[in-house]
């Protein structure tokens, strides 16, 4: 695919008007503490805010932006979508877009068909029900879902229930009941899992928000068995890790274990909201027409333009060069972190990394910002870095020079 055709739109530079009063009083509900200066437009792997500071971007709108801001192949697609005037048609008719997304992630995957939706929790949602109507197709009390500790899958009930973190759950109590979280030792799968009662296990190849983990994937062989044993759908939860961030499309290709389902989101539709979930051929036979919807989900304008991001993230040539700047970048990590006393551990794969550090996280991700360079945290004392997937090493080593400074 060539996007050297396409259109790069030229980003305004001086309409930066609404933003010196905007920063002072807002009327959006407090659920994000943000710097006071409102970012205002983007470029490459670059945001730039109502000053014209420049920030070098290590968070891609939190693993969203694959391609960085302004790409001209994305900027073209959604042209290209707007021509069709299909932006939505609801799921009661069929359209093209939607329907060759689904094939082409058929095509790439396990799976025997997609559901398309607006977001991962979303999506997590989703299967948790699929899973549960296959479940209770073997016994009424086979319905059970188990996640694990330091997993995140979402703020709803059901999929903050399967979320390892008691603070974002405890003010919004009771959650979904029969969701429950377990140890990832593998010497508990066995007695955990059980037949009877357990419908789905959901779990992240590398763990995002709650500590950046790569699971080991022993562990994951070992929950294949156990629940292939046990008729447990075993559900892949890629929304952070999946469509490339690791050097392989989908993550599962980088552990050697294949799942029963797949949930996908945050860089499916290049920044427009979307999530998907991936089934194989019996959950997929276990629904109904009736039995789960969505009226924004999976529209033809998103799907347009989630088409032109997955091709593009499946061409080997691109994976090849995140799986090698990936590494190159682990070992920059690591080279800061084997002179610095106040770095633990680096962990990751890919363009997915994390750093424990000794002082609390957001301190050094607020020095970091100041400096130009946004990065994330996953938990309080680990930081968590997400460049777009186009980031090249020069661009990395910039950010790396930051960091270190910062680090020290
Ligand atoms: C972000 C995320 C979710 C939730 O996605 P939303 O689009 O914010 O609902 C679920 N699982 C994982 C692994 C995530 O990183």
């Amino acid at each position: 695919m060539t996007s050297s055709s396409l259109p790069v739109i030229d980003v305004d530079q001086t309409s930066s008007t609404t933003t010196a009063s905007a920063a002072e009083s807002s009327a959006l509900l407090g659920t994000y503490t943000r710097p006071s200066v409102p970012m205002v437009r983007g470029n490459g792997v670059r945001l730039y805010d109502a000053n014209e500071k420049s920030y070098l971007d290590f968070v891609s709108g939190i693993a969203v932006n694959a391609f960085g801001y302004n790409d001209a192949g994305v900027n073209g697609a959604i042209a290209d979508a707007l021509k069709t005037g299909l932006i939505h048609t609801s799921n009661l008719y069929k359209t093209l877009p939607v329907e060759e997304l689904a094939r082409f992630l058929v095509d790439k995957s396990f799976a025997a068909s997609a559901f398309f939706c607006n977001s991962g929790a979303e999506a997590n949602e989703g299967v948790f029900k699929i899973a549960r109507k296959l479940g209770r197709s073997v016994s009424a009390e086979k319905t059970d879902i188990v996640s694990f500790r330091g997993a995140f899958h979402g703020r709803l009930f059901a999929t903050l229930a399967a979320t390892d973190r008691p603070t974002y759950q405890a003010p919004f109590l009771p959650l979904t009941p029969g969701v429950r979280t377990i140890e990832r030792e593998v010497s508990d799968l066995g007695a955990e899992l059980n037949a009877d009662r357990t419908a789905a296990v959901i779990i992240e190849p590398i763990q995002g928000e709650g500590g950046l983990r790569v699971i080991d994937p022993v562990m994951l062989q070992e929950l294949r068995a156990i629940t292939a044993e046990r008729k447990i759908t075993l559900i892949f939860d890629e929304i952070q890790c999946g469509l490339g961030r690791t050097g392989a499309f989908f993550a599962y290709e980088k552990t050697g274990v294949v799942p029963d389902a797949v949930t996908l989101a945050k860089p499916l539709a290049g920044g427009l909201p979307m999530g998907a979930i991936l089934l194989n051929q019996q959950l997929t036979n276990i629904i109904k027409p009736g039995e789960h919807g969505t009226t924004f989900g999976g529209g033809p304008f998103v799907a347009s333009v989630a088409l032109h991001v997955v091709k593009r993230l499946a061409e080997p040539a691109f994976l090849n060069r995140v799986s090698q700047d990936g590494a190159w970048f682990g070992e920059q990590l690591n080279k800061i972190a084997s002179g610095n006393a106040r770095v633990r551990a680096v962990r990751g794969m890919g363009y997915m990394w994390g750093m424990d550090i000794v002082e609390r996280a957001s301190s050094v991700i607020e020095r970091a910002y100041n400096a130009g360079l946004l990065i994330l945290s996953a938990g309080d004392y680990t930081l968590r870095i997400l460049p777009p997937l186009v980031m090249t090493r020069e661009e990395m080593q910039e950010g790396l020079d930051i960091l270190a400074e910062v680090l020290q």
